[in-house]
């Protein structure tokens, strides 16, 4: 059971500043997950808390403990790649216990514990065999239980689901997810894959370009993205943005642009209106907050249905407007009837509308 802490972390490769100034508090027991576009620093932070790479410029601290130039095997972490190799010449019982007969831990402990990480993870019938036995996410239960076997203090997995197929992966990650939860090691899990991300952490950490976007609870992410990056990056599909401006009507306020007419609560217009510059700012809106309207709509959004996409269980409806564009999440039944090139309206849930500079894509947060 341990804690880290990043303070300012960072890992410049020649003249490329892979991670920028990262500040991160992970508690004890706690299941942190890095998710982010390839190439946006996750496995670079993850060598480096690891002692595998060198950071060039902050501290990492391990239980309260500077840990920058403790050496990778006294750091006392168990780190899972996606590319795990098993001993193979090994049965799954010598692969588990490697680490401990290294140490040479009694025999008795070793028995004792093989039993114990085989039983969690369902390998206790395979013990005997060789890896070439053993069906892919069999083989990866066995690299997990390499790992947890040493009971480290730290838990670091980079993508260890990425080699196997989607039905596999969705079983394999409710089972770390359990095991995670039933041993509370802190766990650090890198995976550029945002519902393996949503569905596992407690925490989650969204990077892009070696920055940290946000670091939080899936819902928060979900609900209230930091940015337009964030907006984007959790949700499939993704936040919709829509471009306009604050313009008066009648003695009200509304959110104008093309296929937008969206009136704004007074209460929100004092916040935006001191933050946003040439008034021009972003709505941004969930594809399940909008609901289509019979008539044309006084409130909420408008355009023509440009892509329908059936998935069975619901529809996707995608809808544009001069340069404008936007995704409606509908039942099937409603879907059905629209045809391309329909003109659809739809009113929007006005408590979750969101707002982000034009400028800059940070949020406006507003009453
Ligand atoms: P991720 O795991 O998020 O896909 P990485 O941490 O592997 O990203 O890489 C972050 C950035 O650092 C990338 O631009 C990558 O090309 C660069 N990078 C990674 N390792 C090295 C290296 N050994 N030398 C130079 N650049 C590297
Ligand atoms: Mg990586």
């Amino acid at each position: 059971m341990s804690t880290a802490r990043l303070e300012d972390l960072s890992k410049q490769y020649d003249g490329h500043l892979a991670v920028d100034r990262i500040n991160l508090d992970i508690a004890d027991g706690e299941f942190v997950v890095f998710v982010g576009p390839s190439g946006c620093g996750k496995s670079t932070t993850l060598r480096m808390i690891a002692g595998l790479e060198r950071a060039t410029g902050g501290e990492i601290w391990i239980d309260g403990r500077p840990a920058n130039h403790v050496s990778p095997r006294d750091r006392d972490i168990a780190m899972v790649f996606q590319n795990y190799a098993l001993y193979p010449h090994m049965t799954v019982a010598q692969n588990l216990s490697y680490a401990l007969r290294l140490r040479n831990a009694p025999r008795g402990d070793i028995e004792r514990r093989v039993g114990e990480v085989a039983r969690s993870l369902d390998l206790a019938r395979l013990l005997h065999r060789k890896p070439s036995q053993l069906s892919g996410g069999q083989r990866q239960r066995v690299a997990l239980g390499r790992a947890i076997i040493r009971e480290p203090k730290l838990f670091l997995m980079d993508e260890p689901l990425s080699n196997l197929d989607a039905k596999l992966r969705v079983q394999t990650r409710a089972e770390i997810t359990r095991l995670q939860r039933s041993l509370g090691i802190t766990t650090i899990y890198v995976t550029h894959d945002q519902t393996e991300a949503m569905t596992m952490g407690n925490k989650i950490v969204v990077m892009n370009g070696g920055r940290i976007q946000q670091a939080d609870t899936p819902q928060q992410l979900y609900q209230h993205p930091a940015n337009t990056f964030v907006a984007q990056f959790i949700g499939t599909p993704p936040m919709n943005l829509l471009r306009c401006r604050l313009v008066p009507d009648n003695g009200a306020i509304v959110a104008r642009g093309a296929g937008v007419n969206i009136a704004v609560p007074l209460e929100s217009l004092t916040v935006l209106r001191s933050r946003i510059t040439d008034q021009e700012f972003l709505i941004g809106f969930r594809p399940e907050d909008i609901v289509m309207d019979a008539g044309a709509a006084a409130n909420g959004v408008t355009g023509t249905a440009d892509v329908i996409e059936g998935l069975g269980h619901e529809s996707l409806v995608s809808v544009k407007e001069g340069e404008n564009a936007f995704i409606a999440r509908m039942s099937p039944e409603n879907a059905a009837p629209i045809r391309l090139g329909d003109r659809l309206s739809f009113s929007v849930n006005p408590e979750r509308l969101r707002y982000f500079s034009a400028e800059t894509g940070a949020a406006i947060r507003v009453p």
